[in-house]
Order: structure tokens, then sequence, then C-alpha cells
């Protein structure tokens, strides 16, 4: 089997990437809440919550962390789990009140590949916004529907043919988009200056 091409990436790059779309996202989306996607979503939410901050009024934008797993196998996944499905790790507490509703929920992961992470997510937080408006009377809830808005970010998004499209309506914004290669990013990294050395080799070899 060929082997995957890696491209490593570094806390700088990463930081830069944020730094670049975040003014777009805060004039065209404006969100009130992030949805971090762990692990890799956690980062990159926490850099640009401060970009956000400093570009919105929102000073108190928080982060909600949700986790799911794809790539890695959990003790108690069945072969054909890994892999194939996307598995919980960890969600949004159940909240009485609007956790989701009437907000605009911006999604943060660090790659889009095949995008069923993604998929998966967005669809699951739509089921919450579902159950959400079960606590108000029925006159209300096309008009909270309707407020409610999802946008998704990612770092890198991987040109590539995607396994799910995102429904209609919903922003998407990456910091770059990359060939099919496989990132490896800082937060993997046990020695980090070595991992930035071979990044800055990566760069000038090739630019994906
Ligand atoms: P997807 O559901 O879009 O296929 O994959 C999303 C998840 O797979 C990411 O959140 C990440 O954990 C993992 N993943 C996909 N591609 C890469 C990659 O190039 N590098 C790393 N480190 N993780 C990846």
């Amino acid at each position: 089997m060929a082997e995957v091409q890696h491209w490593r990436v570094t806390y700088n790059d990463i930081h830069n990437l944020i730094r670049n779309v975040t003014p777009k996202i805060a004039k065209d989306f404006n969100p009130d809440l992030m949805v971090a996607i762990g692990g890799g979503g956690f980062f990159p939410a926490r850099v640009m919550r401060t970009f956000l901050r400093e570009k919105t009024e929102n000073k108190s934008l928080q982060i909600q962390a949700i986790g799911l797993s794809l790539y890695e196998p959990l003790p108690g996944s069945t072969q054909e789990q890994i892999g194939k499905e996307v598995v919980r790790t960890q969600w949004l507490s159940p909240n009485p009140g609007k956790q989701l509703l009437g907000k605009r929920n911006l999604i943060v992961d660090e790659v889009d590949d095949t995008r069923k992470t993604l998929n998966y997510a967005l669809t699951e937080l739509q089921k919450d916004v579902e159950v959400e408006l079960l606590n108000y009377p029925e006159s209300e809830r096309e008009a909270l529907r309707a407020e409610t808005k999802f946008a998704i970010f990612v770092v890198h998004n991987k040109r590539k043919p995607k396994l799910a499209e995102l429904p209609e309506g919903t922003s998407y914004y990456a910091g770059e988009d990359v060939d099919d290669l496989w990132l490896d990013y800082p937060w993997e990294a046990i020695n980090i200056e070595e991992h930035d050395r071979l990044a800055t080799l990566d760069k000038k070899n090739a630019k994906p």
C-alpha cells in the first residue's frame, strides 16, 4: 500500500490561519456559542475565541465541548464500529434552558477529512435543538427554530470527495484548503522542537 504523505503543522501556523479567517466569521456569523469537537477542536476554538472577543461585542463567548471519535478505537468498540461509526465520548450536559436554541452556534474542529464527524455533530446538535424546543409552546417553536443557526469552522479542509453533504444554509469556514495528506498536528508531537524543525523542512520542500 502506498505510504500516506504527511504534512506537519505548527502551533503558529494554526494560530495565524485562525487569525486570518476570524474577521470574516465575526462579520458574517458572529457566533453566540462555540461547540468544540474534542480533542482536535479544543485548541483551535480557544485560539479563535481570543480573536472573536477582540472583533465582536460578545466578550463572554463560551466554548462547550463535545467528544467524538472516529479514528481512535475506544475500549469496547467493535471492529465494525471502528472507522465506520462516530462514537460519542462526551456531549453537552442536559440543560433545561436554551443551550443551543435561538443561538448562532459555531462548531469547531481541526480538520474536515471525510466530513463524517462534522455531519454527525451537526445532525445530533440539531436533534438537541428539537428537544429544547419541546420546552416551548408550539406557537413559538417555528420562530425559535429559525433563529437557531449553525456554522462550521475547521482549521484545515481536505480537498477530497466528502461522505456527507452539509445541510443547506450551514455556513462553512476553513482556515485553509489542503490536498488529501495526513496532517500531523503539534499537540500530537512528543518532541515539539523536532516537530517544528521538520515542519520548516516540509515547507521548504513543498506546499500542499
Ligand atoms: P472525518 O470525520 O472528517 O473523516 O474526520 C475527522 C476526524 O478525523 C478529525 O477530527 C481527526 O480527529 C481525524 N483526522 C482526519 N484527518 C486527519 C489528519 O490528516 N490528521 C489528523 N491528525 N487527524 C485527522
